[in-house]
């Protein structure tokens, strides 16, 4: 029998006694009709291999790997993964591992490009077809896929059922289509788009291709939804816990709302994120406010012209630090994964809303903070205006359950998040430790007697009155409201002088979360008892109330455990942020296309003190490594601190003036004691910023130098392969190091 070979890109040889005897089937890698353990364990070792080469990370997270060989092997998979999870991987991977062009289908026009400087960044070739490009570079796109020469393509739903995009793909050779945002197909959520269920029929006019969805919003109503409308009932279902580990969940009774604002965003300066408001009016307010008080903050609403919408949500995504005071209009187009915090000046009307809303903090999966100040007026609010939408009476009752959850959340004694994730269905064993009843216990104290004076105040005074007022008649306060409704008289007028207005106020809200009393749909906010509350007001039961203690001052209380970044490394860091911004400009794309946040403080804990160091950063590919690594590395270096720091800096102008002497990388890496492949690394970089040539690095014979050059030039100009992919292509044995100076030199020349 033959061997089998791998024709995308690795060249990996497989000898035929290593698949299961009486098979004798040649193929490609990644199809159906290969033995399943021989493939497994091939494209497993493939998939790491790219992990670390062009993504630059160690290993796979939570389900990745499992969900990237079932889709590399042709299968189809719905992945359920939280925000931040890592579900782009989940299909770069197999796009790269299995033979031509993936499909990505998305929503959010406005991300496409983001999303494919990305990456080209990671030296991957990608396009976007949408109706951002003129005629000429439509016409381009379509070009280049016709030489076949990109890996991925991303189209909004609307384009790609055009039957000329429909046609115009089936000539092509279709590695995988990933539906993201697969929620969207679910006409009960709020982000529900008529065009995704038509992408059902791509399972008819692609048989064979495996499709994928993926998504972070994850009830079973909706995946139910996904499985049937994408015509998925064949694929393997991966779903991840809900848990955001690295957000930090903070709610506390409003009081002061602005002065508690400020003493939360105090630590968080320097950082960007989200301030959510109810209304548009709010939004501007706050905005205004903040920015008076000295933070930098873009207001953010559907009534604000497109062009300024646009033009703000461009600058938090560009800009460091921003504040985006917000409603809920601004939300899912945000892909900016270092949002440090998400600030909820009003309740959100679901625990849904809240989870997804806070989950735009932290994509990275560094610290980040969820904080919300909350009041019973929000409550009022969100009822008028459940009472004034259309929907019927049934859907009008689901929002109010939600609502009521969503208030029990804010209200509970215990930990935030066990009780966050239980309702959407996960378990936590224990209690986090990272949330606030978690870090500062509450003290509860017994309420049964003031539940019930508030109780029967509610119930004398008619049930027609809001908490201010029931307030007045338990503190026996003289004004004209009381006066003309006679309350004075009441039985329950001023028992409650023994508690201050702010602890009525917080009984009446604990009332109402644990349903022992409710918000009439009135609109007037007047109270009523439910049934719930009997046992208690007949003294069959007792209350534990939480204590709201100290929280009429603006705390600063404590928030995710430590900052993200140490005082004392905080010049560094500012000195990597200024470099990737300056980078980021001179690239026209958002800093963290150039590196997320995480890879910064990766670096910042390694201390990367020569190239080859700096490979091994989380998030440094091969490709970005020969981009940014010199960049980066001589920041790092200007740091100051530490002999070796220098000595390698002194070492790479050795590397150059020896080089510029006549000696080659071998001579070089002898006299120096140093390994050959770190010379190369010098060497590739002092090329990259034109220092020496390229014939002072390197010794080949003319005609194979020109050989890896088209090689290399074999795909588009603007992306050539990392030196690890090429070596694989290439027929003869070369070493890396030579490819990187040669890969370098390219760059120089086509980049001008
Ligand atoms: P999602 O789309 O699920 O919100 P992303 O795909 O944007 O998440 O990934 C979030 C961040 O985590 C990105 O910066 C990504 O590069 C990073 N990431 C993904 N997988 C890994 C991994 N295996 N190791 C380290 N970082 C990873
Ligand atoms: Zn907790």
């Amino acid at each position: 029998m033959l061997p089998i070979i791998c024709q995308k890109h690795c060249g990996f040889a497989v000898k035929a006694a290593d698949m299961q005897a009486g098979t004798d089937i040649i193929a490609v890698s990644g199809r159906r009709d290969l033995p399943s353990g021989f493939i497994g364990r091939h494209m497993r070792k493939q998939a790491l291999e790219r992990l670390r080469e062009v993504f630059g990370y160690g290993e796979f997270r939570g389900h990745q790997a499992d969900i990237i060989d079932q889709v590399a092997r042709g299968g189809d998979a719905l992945v359920l993964m939280p925000t931040g999870g890592g579900k782009s991987l989940c299909y770069q991977i197999p796009g790269l591992l299995r033979p031509g062009l993936t499909v990505v289908v998305s929503p959010l026009i406005a991300l496409m490009d983001d999303q494919v400087a990305t990456l080209n960044e990671l030296g991957l070739t990608a396009a976007a077809l949408n109706s951002t490009l003129d005629e000429q570079g439509q016409r381009d796109v379509a070009n280049s896929l016709r030489r076949g020469e990109l890996d991925f393509l991303y189209m909004a739903p609307e384009r790609l059922l055009k039957p000329r995009t429909l046609q115009f793909l089936q000539t092509l050779n279709i590695a995988l289509f990933a539906i993201d945002e697969a929620h969207c197909v679910s006409q009960w959520g709020h982000d529900f788009r008529p065009e995704y269920l038509q992408l059902g029929q791509l399972a008819e006019l692609f048989p064979g291709i495996p499709r994928m969805a993926l998504t972070a919003t994850a009830d079973e109503r909706t995946r139910q939804e996904i499985i049937q409308r994408l015509k998925l009932e064949q694929a393997a279902c991966f779903v991840s816990g809900f848990d955001r580990p690295n957000i930090f969940y903070r709610i506390v009774p409003k009081d002061r709302p602005r002065q508690q604002l400020i003493s939360f965003l105090a630590q968080h300066k320097g950082n960007a994120g989200i301030v959510y408001c109810l209304s548009r009016k709010k939004v501007e307010d706050t905005a205004h406010w903040l920015s008076e008080q000295g933070f930098p903050a873009l207001p953010y609403h559907a009534g604000l012209a497109a062009e300024l919408r646009a033009a703000n949500q461009k600058r938090f995504l560009n800009e460091e630090g921003l504040i985006m005071v917000a409603t809920i209009a601004f939300g899912m187009g945000i892909d900016k994964s270092n949002v440090r915090f998400v600030a909820h000046m009003d309740l959100p009307k679901s625990i849904e809303a809240y989870y997804q809303e806070t989950g735009r903090a932290g994509r990275d999966g560094l610290p980040a903070d969820a904080w919300m100040a909350y009041g019973l007026q929000d409550v009022l609010t969100l009822n008028q205006f459940m009472a004034n939408s259309d929907g019927d009476e049934r859907h009008k009752r689901i929002e109010r359950h939600k609502l009521d959850a969503m208030l029990a959340l804010c209200e509970i004694t215990t930990c935030r998040r066990k009780s966050l994730l239980s309702y959407f269905g996960d378990h936590l064993e224990d209690h986090c430790g990272h949330c606030d009843n978690c870090i500062d216990p509450v003290s509860t104290w017994d309420g049964s007697e003031a539940a019930r004076m508030a109780l029967s105040t509610i119930y004398r005074s008619g049930q027609r009155y809001g908490v201010g007022h029931l307030v007045d008649i338990l503190l026996g306060r003289d004004n004209d409201k009381i006066r003309t409704a006679g309350h004075q008289h009441l039985s329950t007028y001023g028992i409650g002088k023994q508690l201050a207005e702010q602890e009525w106020r917080s009984v009446f809200r604990q009332l109402i979360a644990r349903g022992l009393a409710e918000i009439d749909l009135d609109g007037f906010g007047s109270l009523r008892l439910t049934d719930a509350c009997r046992p208690l007001l007949r003294g069959e039961e007792s209350l534990a109330l939480r204590k709201d203690v100290a929280r009429s001052a603006p705390v600063p209380g404590k928030y995710a455990d430590k900052p993200v970044i140490a005082d004392a490394d905080r010049p560094l860091w500012e000195a990597l942020r200024a470099l990737r911004k300056r980078l980021a400009e001179s690239h026209g794309v958002p800093p963290y296309v150039i590196f997320p946040d995480s890879t910064l403080v990766d670096m910042l804990r390694q201390r990367p003190a020569s190239l080859q160091d700096m490979g091994l950063v989380s998030g440094i590919g091969s490709h970005k490594l020969e981009r940014y690594g010199a960049d980066f590395l001589q920041v790092m270096l200007g740091d100051g601190d530490g002999a070796q720091a220098t000595k390698e800096l002194d070492q790479s102008r050795d590397v150059q003036s020896l080089a510029l002497a006549g000696m080659d990388a071998q001579q070089i890496a002898r006299q120096l004691n140093q390994p050959v492949k770190q010379v190369y690394l010098q060497l590739a970089q002092a090329i990259s910023t034109g220092q020496i040539e390229l014939h002072q690095a390197i010794d080949l014979p003319p005609m194979q130098l020109q050989r890896i050059q088209d090689a290399f030039l074999n795909e588009a100009e603007e992306n050539l392969p990392g030196v690890k992919t090429l070596a694989k292509q290439l027929d003869e044995p070369v070493e890396e190091g030579v490819l990187h100076c040669i890969r370098a030199a390219l760059i120089l020349e086509i980049s001008g």
